[in-house]
């Protein structure tokens, strides 16, 4: 008869795994709570990681990816949802940090059904977390999740209806381009400064739109054919492949796929003097901000520059109050810059000390940017 565990299987498992713990890893990547949720019913395996509640509670995305391990799934759901709360700390919104993250099964055999399972997970944790899209997830995803719980964002009609916020977000990283050509470079327009982004999906392409739109040169790479043929067609794009985009010289170079994508690698090969782009967690490791600054390369920290969608999340029905908040991520960067050459600092230095503040010591209820 088959035991209950396969204590063979359990012990080599244990033993792989015995190097990492999660308390240990949290000293890294800190969290306040982690939590699980297996349903093999609907093949969900799932992790939703709170950071801090601290401001309210904590929001997040969920993406569905493919991760090499647990331990890497863990990983990136706690970084991300460190990002979470600086980011709606330095925005000065009631809200905490947290993020999902599923773990992408090989041969999904019915979407809906793991969807509507996350719910029930989001819904477990009683508004302590509120979820929304992110990468590989849908504006239908989220409103499966609907269908379980009211803690989610995103959605077509239900919970918090905010649709798609990748727009928002390219409006965001846009403002935070120009304020970094103005600090770099001295110049108020971009046209005629070549900007390469890396990743033209929702975000990117949404992006490369508005900068086309004023007059920049683009190139791009990304491994679906189809958003770099739109980039070609629509906007004249110069389009490399795969790793060729770091050493494109360029004005801008605009992370807008992946994390960790700006690592001792890819600064050894990088022509440009600006990183400004939508992808969380850009930087491989914190340290490396010093040496982009070493490098004379400006860098614009991810979580200010990326925070659009959750500005448009935060004043839901008042379009004109979003509008106004993205163009101040102008601002917002510029003194980041400023005080980062001022104080001889690091760009990441300035942003991390303006959200601890604000983490470390929450504004009283009528301080905060209200809804
Ligand atoms: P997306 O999935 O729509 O687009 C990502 C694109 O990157 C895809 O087209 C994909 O093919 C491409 N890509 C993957 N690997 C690549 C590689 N090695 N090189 C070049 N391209 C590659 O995602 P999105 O919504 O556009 O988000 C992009 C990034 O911005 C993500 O890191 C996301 O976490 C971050 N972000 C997004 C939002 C938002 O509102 N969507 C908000 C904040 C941060």
């Amino acid at each position: 008869m088959a035991s209950y565990i396969d204590s063979e299987k359990s012990q080599a498992s244990e033993k792989s795994q015995e190097s990492i713990d999660l308390f240990d890893m949290a000293e890294q990547y800190p969290f306040s709570d982690v939590h699980f949720w297996r349903d093999p019913e609907t093949q969900l395996q799932a992790i939703i990681a709170i950071h801090s509640t601290k401001l309210g509670p904590a929001i997040g995305g969920c993406r569905i990816i493919d991760y090499p391990s647990t331990y890497a799934a863990v990983k990136d759901a706690c970084c991300l949802a460190a990002g979470m709360s600086y980011k709606t700390a330095i925005n000065k919104l009631p809200f905490g940090g947290g993020k999902a993250v599923i773990l992408k099964p090989k041969h999904l055999t019915d979407r809906k059904a793991l969807f509507a399972s996350f719910g029930r997970f989001v819904e477990s944790l009683n508004g302590r977390y509120i979820t929304a899209m992110d990468s590989g997830t849908t504006i239908a995803d989220m409103d499966v999740i609907a269908s379980q719980t009211d803690h989610v964002m995103c959605t077509t009609t239900a919970g918090l209806a905010s649709g798609d916020p990748s727009p928002h977000t390219a409006k965001g990283v846009y403002y935070g381009i120009k304020a970094a050509v103005k600090f770099k470079l001295q110049r108020d327009s971009l046209t005629g400064l070549h900007i390469a982004i890396q990743g033209v999906g929702n975000v990117g392409y949404a992006l490369a739109k508005l900068l086309h739109h004023d007059g920049a040169k683009l190139t791009a790479a990304d491994p679906n054919m189809q958003a770099t043929q739109r980039l070609v067609a629509e906007f004249g794009a110069d389009i490399v492949t795969g790793d060729d985009l770091y050493a494109v010289d360029c004005d801008v170079f605009s992370p807008c796929a992946l994390g960790q994508v700006i690592n001792p690698n890819t600064i050894a090969r990088l022509n440009t003097s600006i990183i400004a782009g939508s992808a969380n967690n850009q930087l491989q490791s914190l340290d490396l901000a010093a040496t982009l600054a070493a490098k004379n390369i400006l860098y614009a920290p991810d979580y200010v520059i990326n925070s659009g969608g959750v500005l448009q999340i935060s004043y839901l029905n008042k379009p004109d109050v979003v509008q106004h908040k993205l163009a101040a991520l102008y601002d917002t960067l510029l003194a980041i810059f400023r005080q980062a050459e001022q104080q001889n600092r690091s760009t990441v230095d300035v942003a991390n000390a303006l959200a601890e503040q604000i983490l470390m010591e929450p504004l009283s209820g009528d301080e905060y940017e209200h809804k």
